[in-house]
C-alpha cells in the first residue's frame, strides 16, 4: 500500500473544545482513563453484539480484553483493546470531529464548572466528549484502529495546540483500537500525578472502572 497520510482540520468548534482541554481547568485529570477505558468497553460489548447479529462477519472474538501498556522511557500509556474497531470514515466522524450538537452549550458550562470539579467532569461524561480529555494529560494522541471484518486499518494523530489531525491507511492493524498517549512530562515534585506508574494506574482503575465487565490486564515495569 502507498504510504498516504492526509492532514485534515478539526472544526472550529472541536479545537476550541481540545484547547479547553490541553488548558485544563480541572484538578481532576485521572479521569481520562476512564474515558478510555468506557471507550474500549463499549466497544467490546459492540463486537460481541454484532457477532450474534451478523454471523458472517469475519471477527476475532478469543480472548477479548482491555490491555494497558507503559512505556517508562518514552513516557507513553496505551490503552487497547481487542473490540469492533472503527472504519477509516468511522474515525473522522467519531474522533476528528464532533459531531454531536450542544457542543457550544457544552464550552460554556463547562467553563462555569469550574469551580466545581465534580460537575465538570459530570459534563464530560454526559456530553460524550471522552476522547478528547486524554488532551488533560498527553501533548499528542495516537489511535490505530481497525474495524472489525475490515482490512485496512488507519491511523489518527494529533498534536495538543494543533489545528489539525493526520490521518492515514495501514496495513497489519490488529483488530480494535489502540490509543497511544505520549504524556506530557511529570511534575518533578508530583510523582502522584505519573501515569507511568503502575499503582496510579490501578488506583484509577479501582476508583472509576472497578466495574468493568471485561478483563483490563497490565503489561507495566514496576519500579
Ligand atoms: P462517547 O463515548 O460518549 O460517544 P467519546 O469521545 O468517548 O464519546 O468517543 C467518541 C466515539 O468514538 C465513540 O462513541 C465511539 O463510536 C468511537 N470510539 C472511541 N473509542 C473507541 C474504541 N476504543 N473503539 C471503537 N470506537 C471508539
Ligand atoms: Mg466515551
Amino acid at each position: 500500500m502507498t504510504e498516504h497520510i492526509e492532514h485534515l482540520e478539526f472544526q472550529a468548534e472541536t479545537h476550541q473544545l481540545l484547547e479547553l482541554m490541553i488548558h485544563s481547568v480541572y484538578s481532576n485529570k485521572d479521569t481520562f482513563l476512564r474515558e478510555l477505558i468506557s471507550n474500549a468497553s463499549d466497544a467490546l460489548d459492540k463486537l460481541r453484539l454484532e457477532t450474534f447479529r451478523d454471523k458472517d462477519l469475519h471477527a476475532d472474538t478469543s480472548d477479548l480484553h482491555i490491555e494497558l501498556a507503559v512505556d517508562r522511557d518514552d513516557r507513553v500509556l496505551t490503552v487497547r483493546d481487542n473490540g469492533i474497531g472503527m472504519s477509516r470514515a468511522e474515525v473522522v466522524d467519531l474522533i476528528g470531529t464532533l459531531a454531536k450538537s450542544g457542543t457550544a452549550q457544552l464550552r460554556k458550562q463547562l467553563l462555569e464548572a469550574k469551580a466545581g470539579d465534580q460537575q465538570a467532569e459530570e459534563l464530560i461524561g454526559q456530553f460524550g466528549i471522552g476522547f478528547y480529555s486524554t488532551f488533560m494529560v498527553a501533548d499528542k494522541v495516537t489511535l490505530t484502529t481497525r474495524k472489525a471484518g475490515e482490512n485496512t486499518g488507519t491511523r489518527w494523530e494529533s498534536e495538543a495546540g494543533s489545528s489539525t489531525y493526520s490521518i492515514e491507511e495501514l496495513d497489519d492493524v490488529p483488530q480494535g483500537t489502540t490509543v497511544s498517549l505520549h504524556l506530557k512530562p511529570a511534575d518533578e515534585d508530583d510523582h502522584l500525578f505519573d501515569y507511568t506508574q503502575e499503582w496510579k494506574l490501578r488506583e484509577i482503575i479501582k476508583k472509576y472502572s472497578d466495574f468493568i465487565a471485561w478483563p483490563i490486564r497490565m503489561d507495566v515495569e514496576r519500579t
